[in-house]
């Protein structure tokens, strides 16, 4: 068994699926893929996406506002942390600090970054965190905002061992998408070899990013194998290990039942 802790299956295109979203988890199940977290990036989009998918036991969500998102609605802690008692809703995010795509005075993303953060701790939820080009300000947040009680996971992790293990002292888990399977990604690669493995999770951030072989394709929850499969021959596991390890941190983290 294996997860998906990272998609976006609201954003794929279902039409490319024999029966849409259940032909999206048929593939993934073909490939042992059994449970996902299908993460919210802002709150227009939310209703639609929990209404996709709140049928299915074996999908959860999550609710918040993206960095990268301009112009909608600004959300509240107490907002989040309504939305966040609803069923199925496990995690506060994605949220966090995008430096790469953002430009001019970001405090704004600062802010609202402090706002999950004290939702995440109000709900007794973990924070999905995305983190480009803003390291020590990442950082710098999750600790002034004391996110460690709440916990969570730095998704898509593209840092290096440095951060990586900042980012553990502050309780936080490291997942890898399917830029650690990319031939450059030698830095990335050296943290999956290196980290312990009870901190770890993997992911699809699907429709993006899509793992080698399919670089360059539209991604799918399926793939998130390729990444488990990549991260046991850079560590000399097997994949039954990495897939246990992955499964069950998931588990712990977002406190969910141990089988579906
Ligand atoms: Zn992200
Ligand atoms: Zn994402």
């Amino acid at each position: 068994m294996l997860v998906d802790s990272h998609c976006h299956l609201d954003l794929l295109d279902l039409t490319a699926f024999p029966g849409g979203l259940a032909g999206v988890l048929d593939a993934a199940r073909e490939q042992d893929v059994t449970r996902f977290l299908c993460v919210s990036i802002n709150l227009e989009h939310y209703p639609g996406m929990h209404a996709l998918v709140e049928r299915c036991a074996e999908i959860s969500v999550s609710v918040g506002v993206h960095p990268n998102e301009r112009g909608g609605h600004e959300p509240t802690v107490a907002e989040l942390v309504d939305l966040a008692a609803r069923p199925g809703v496990v995690a506060i995010g994605e949220t966090g600090l995008d430096y790469f795509r953002s430009e001019g005075d970001l405090e704004w993303q600062r802010e609202r970054f402090r706002t999950h953060i004290r939702a995440a701790r109000q709900a007794g939820k973990p924070l999905i965190v995305h983190s480009r080009d803003a390291a020590e300000d990442t950082l710098t947040i999750l600790r002034e905002e004391g996110a460690a009680e709440a916990g969570g996971v730095m998704h898509c992790f593209t840092g290096d061992r440095e951060m990586a293990s900042k980012a553990m002292d502050l309780n936080m888990h490291i997942s890898f998408s399917g830029i650690v399977t990319f031939k450059s990604a030698h830095e990335l690669m050296e943290v999956a070899r290196g980290m312990p493995l009870d901190r770890m999770l993997v992911e699809t951030d699907c429709p993006y990013l899509a793992p080698v072989p399919h670089r360059g394709k539209p991604n799918q929850p399926a793939y998130v194998r390729y990444v488990a499969e990549h991260i046991a021959a850079l560590r000399g596991e097997s994949f039954e290990q990495i897939a246990a390890a992955t499964t069950r941190n998931f588990q712990t983290l977002f406190n969910l039942p141990a089988v579906i």
